[in-house]
């Protein structure tokens, strides 16, 4: 990678996310898989249809299967058979003669034309047309989605519901993914508890891994979770070692700051590399990355705002590549600022934000009350990042600013 632990000062969060994707390539390794279980998985292969879609020209509507030019007559037609949806009409319709079809069903030989049910008398058999009637109304075509052979998913593609629906109607019943990448993950911090344990003066809960191995689980990543570590470097030393050998990134919280019991960092420049530390972005300065006997790490910061920030712009590019996949930056939208916020130019500002449409239907945005990096209120009740550029400084109420949709959890 590039040598930026040479560049004084902060990296710029471009840089640092670049250096990362530069750094990182997909882990080795697939499987076959059934397809309903490949949501979020992987493709390590392209995947083509088996058949065109539809199979075959077939009825959209309830109605009559006819040929078109026995209309001219306005003679009635002979009804001569029925073809349903999984039961086709197997003869011919000749001149003068019609098929009851259904949705879906087969379009029979010989007929070029559907009218539904509702433009249609019956007398015993003989079936009469009223109303407008098209060539080729009503018949979804022999191929007219996708052709036999097309390829729909190329490798590289994160498989959503979609897919699978696509898939699955083009015949392919498993498919071949990439494997998981393995992701160790640790706090360490003396003052941290797991969730549901009694808590001690001046100890908190363990917010950071418990939020990571959720937001890990979305990522249809696997994790190797070695739980809280104390600020002892010993122990810190035992379980990089053993995360290196066993998996394929570690992430750990806290510890890479400049504080006294800030180990996490000591301890991987003394056992690996450190690639970078520190980038310009607020919150999540003191984000480390390195490499440890090869394995990448992820050193998050342990203010939880500051972890999931950084996790989310810097870890998952880097996660999504390793996956397998190319990394396409978030969509951003601008929007009106509401009020006015407080910025010194030099890092990137990510605040945490509500965004809505006013009365008149435009784009707004108001940050979410206190921008401290312990305020996990804010970050759970916001619905979007305020991405306030690098060198910019304050923000005005009416300035247009860079807003970052969070994600919705319908992934279609
Ligand atoms: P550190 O980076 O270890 O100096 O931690 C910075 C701040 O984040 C301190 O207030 C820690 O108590 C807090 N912190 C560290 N790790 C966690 C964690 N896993 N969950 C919640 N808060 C944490
Ligand atoms: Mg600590």
């Amino acid at each position: 990678m590039s040598d930026c632990c040479s560049q004084p000062g902060l990296m710029p969060i471009e840089a640092a996310r670049a250096a990362l994707l530069e750094d990182l390539a997909p882990v080795a390794g697939t499987e076959s898989i059934p397809l309903a279980q490949a949501t979020g998985r992987v493709l390590a292969q392209p995947v083509a249809s088996t058949v065109c879609l539809p199979p075959c020209d077939n009825s959209a509507m309830d109605g009559y299967a006819l040929r078109i030019a026995d209309l001219d007559s306005g003679m009635p037609l002979e009804l001569i058979g029925y073809s349903f949806a999984g039961k086709p009409f197997d003869g011919i319709v000749n001149p003068g003669t019609c098929v009851r079809i259904m949705t879906g069903a087969a379009l029979p030989d010989g007929a070029d034309t559907v009218v539904m049910q509702e433009q249609v008398t019956t007398q015993g058999e003989s079936i009469f047309i009223g109303g407008k009637v098209r060539p080729g109304d009503h018949i979804r075509r022999c191929g007219e989605d996708v052709a036999e052979g097309e390829t729909l998913l190329d490798s590289g593609a994160r498989i959503s519901v979609a897919h699978i629906a696509l898939l699955a109607a083009a015949g392919i019943g498993e498919v071949s993914v990439q494997r998981r990448p393995v992701i160790a993950l640790f706090s360490t911090g003396d003052e941290l508890r797991q969730p549901g344990e009694p808590l001690g003066k001046g100890d908190i809960f363990d917010s950071n891994r418990i939020a990571l191995l959720a937001a890990l689980a979305e990522l249809d990543l696997e994790v190797l979770d070695l739980g809280i570590l104390p600020d002892d470097k010993d122990v810190i030393r035992d379980n990089l070692a053993r995360a290196a050998r066993e998996a394929d990134a570690i992430i750990t919280s806290g510890g890479v700051s400049v504080g006294e019991a800030d180990y996490t960092r000591e301890v991987l420049e003394e056992m690996g590399e450190i690639g970078f530390w520190k980038v310009a972005m607020k919150p999540g300065k003191p984000f480390a990355y390195g490499r440890l006997q090869g394995t990448p790490f992820f050193g998050l910061p342990g203010n939880p705002v500051s972890a999931l920030i950084t996790f989310q712009q810097l870890a998952v590019p880097a996660l999504t590549v390793m996956k397998g996949s190319a990394w396409a930056a978030p969509v951003q939208l601008q929007a009106r600022l509401q009020k006015p916020v407080k910025k010194k130019p030099g890092r990137t500002d990510f605040q945490r934000g509500i965004y809505l449409r006013d009365e008149s239907g435009n784009l707004c945005v108001e940050p979410v009350g206190a921008q401290g990096s312990h305020i996990l209120s804010g970050l759970a009740d916001a619905n979007c990042l305020i991405v306030l550029s690098r060198d910019s400084g304050n923000a005005e109420a009416g300035d247009m600013v860079d807003i970052e949709p969070l994600a919705t959890p319908l992934d279609l």
